[in-house]
């Protein structure tokens, strides 16, 4: 379990949730994103889903500020209360406390703030990094060896995140590139894939597709190590 350690004192946005939520609420959209001026109805469902895809997506292209201002300007649209999202939403200290004394649960971290890295400089990233790690470490008197990248897509994090990882003493990182393991990995273990299984993909016969490896070995154009 990666810990963000702002959301473990019900601080910190989940702003993908506040901007699902704004949405929710509110029947057209209309907002800037740099140059582009987004503008959808959003009153059925259909027209909620399409609004939210573009909205999300303009936004992930940017820089993360822009993308947090403008989720918040959203939300105060909607009357939506960030800051009840992550309260109702994550677990706190005790809850984590009591998780990390299971035999079969390992505390790894995921940030102060759950930044994506890759978008901000360098002395920004390591302290996310090193100072998630010792955070949880002080807290919960375990140590934290693994760490898992925010978003963790190629945009979020890449080569300088996979040495940073490694330079602030974290044995293994994860990212959320789509992969099985390989041997291979035994020299990438800061930029390790991941197989997500998370609500969206869930019949029983897609996760025995996944298990299989065969869509990843297509995503992935056979190439079995993805760490560029
Ligand atoms: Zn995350």
């Amino acid at each position: 379990m990666f810990v963000t350690t702002q959301f473990a004192e019900g601080a910190g946005r989940l702003w993908w949730l506040e901007l699902e939520e704004a949405v929710a609420w509110l029947d057209r959209i209309s907002v800037n994103v740099g140059e582009e001026t987004i503008a959808a109805p959003a009153s059925t469902a259909e027209e909620k889903q399409a609004a939210f895809e573009r909205l999300y997506w303009a936004l992930r292209r940017g820089p993360e500020e822009r993308l947090r201002a403008t989720v918040a300007l959203l939300a105060e649209a909607a009357g939506v209360d960030g800051a009840r999202l992550v309260r109702t939403l994550c677990l706190g200290w005790d809850e984590i406390a009591a998780l990390a004394r299971e035999p079969n649960v390992t505390i790894g971290a995921h940030t102060l703030s759950h930044p994506m890295l890759a978008k901000w400089p360098a002395a920004v990233a390591r302290r996310e990094m090193a100072e998630s790690k010792a955070g949880i470490e002080e807290r919960l008197a375990v140590p934290v060896r693994h760490f898992a990248y925010p978003v963790g897509d190629p945009a979020s994090a890449g080569a300088r995140e996979f040495a940073l990882a490694e330079e602030v003493g974290f044995v293994t990182a994860a990212t959320t590139r789509p992969g099985h393991l390989f041997p291979a990995h035994a020299s990438h273990l800061h930029a390790l894939p991941r197989v997500s299984v998370n609500g969206l993909y869930q019949s029983e016969e897609a996760l025995r597709a996944m298990l299989s490896g065969v869509p990843f070995l297509a995503w992935n154009r056979g190439r079995r190590v993805n760490v560029a």
